[in-house]
């Protein structure tokens, strides 16, 4: 007689517990306000604590990598490395963001400098080192030569340790082709950290993933440059991540003119022929530095330019709305409307196409 209230606790605890596993994982999200942009964070498990804990985290350091990252504005650690090499003088910087310029020194050379984050001056001359768009007519053309000229690469950079110079004065660091791509893959790897392994980052449709959303791969929507909605839907699987760099983020209108914040080196003039160039791989800051240089090669040398940088899942869109892609992306993904041409490309330097 006397056990029956133990008794019925016991089962009552266990009930309760039993009913607390059945719930298992759901989906927990939130969203950051980070390098200018949203970024939404979801994982799918059922430690709720372990993601509001990891979201902390992440705000934290994405916001002090903002500062430190920043190209124009306020005295971070960027702002002041350029200023040493317009000197001539060198400067010792943070392990982090020498690593982060050792790679996208790599990625500048892989792309042949169609990714060239040595550019920053000719992006500040088209207007584009500001919060609003820019405004009124594009900048004269000698200004622009000038800037060409002077020839600003990554392979100017010296690194000795994480004390670094620059042989051209002209060289003026802008990671924004880059650095997001870097943060996605860092997001991922701390979230797995705090033991969240089913999760997406997602920033402004540019985006890695880690497992799977229960029993089903994550699944994403990519942006048709040309208007609203989405141009195709893709599965994601564990460890990949989707970047797309599109002339229709950012540009500058003037005379009914667009021009896009996507410049190509080789002239200093916004791209013209790509909308949007996506690329998918397991590094992040890789794919976002090859979207960046697809865009600039554009139709003519994105099946070389994907060669060199070791793709084989890339997609572009043109100006009119035609595609072209590898192989292994045509099978993966599922387009949402007629497209007027689509043309298949291995990656390869045959020179066609
Ligand atoms: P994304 O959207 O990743 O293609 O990055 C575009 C941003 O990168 C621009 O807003 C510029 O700040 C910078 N940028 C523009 N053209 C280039 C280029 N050819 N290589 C590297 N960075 C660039
Ligand atoms: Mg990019």
């Amino acid at each position: 007689m006397r056990r029956r209230p133990l008794l019925r606790w016991v089962f009552l605890i266990a009930t309760l517990t039993l009913a607390a596993c059945a719930r298992g994982p759901v989906d927990h999200q939130q969203t950051l306000l980070v390098f200018g942009t949203l970024l939404e964070i979801k994982a799918f498990t059922d430690k709720p604590d372990a993601f509001h804990r990891a979201v902390a985290d992440l705000d934290q350091t994405f916001q002090r990598m903002h500062r430190v990252w920043h190209a124009w504005k306020g005295e971070g650690e960027l702002v002041r490395l350029n200023r040493a090499f317009a000197a001539g003088e060198t400067l010792q910087i943070s392990t982090e963001l020498a690593e982060l310029l050792r790679q996208s020194q790599h990625y500048a050379e892989l792309s042949d400098g169609l990714f060239n984050p040595a550019i920053g001056h000719l992006v500040g001359l088209w207007g584009f080192h500001s919060d609003e768009p820019p405004g009124g007519p594009p900048p004269d053309r000698e200004s622009i030569q000038g800037l060409v000229d002077a020839a600003p690469s990554m392979a100017d950079i010296q690194f000795n340790a994480n004390r670094l110079s620059s042989a051209n004065p002209s060289v003026a660091i802008d990671l924004g082709a880059f650095a997001k791509g870097y943060a996605l893959n860092l997001a991922i790897r701390r979230l797995s950290d705090f033991g969240l392994a089913h999760a997406i980052v997602n920033a402004g449709g540019d985006l890695c993933v880690s497992g799977s959303h229960g029993d089903r791969p994550w699944r994403i929507g990519i942006r048709h440059p040309q208007g609203d909605g989405v141009i195709a839907a893709i599965d994601v699987a564990d460890g990949e991540c989707v970047l797309t760099s599109g002339n229709y983020e950012r540009y500058r209108e003037y005379d009914g003119i667009r021009y896009a914040h996507i410049l190509d080196p080789r002239n200093g003039y916004p791209v013209e022929h790509v909308a949007s160039a996506t690329v998918i791989s397991h590094d992040g800051a890789l794919a976002d530095a090859a979207a960046t240089a697809l865009s600039v090669a554009g139709p003519s040398r994105w099946r070389e330019i994907a060669a060199r940088m070791g793709l084989s899942q890339v997609m572009l869109v043109d100006e009119q709305g035609k595609v072209y892609l590898t192989p292994v992306m045509q099978q993966r993904i599922e387009f949402q409307r007629t497209l007027p041409e689509m043309i298949i490309g291995v990656p390869g330097s045959d020179g066609s196409m």
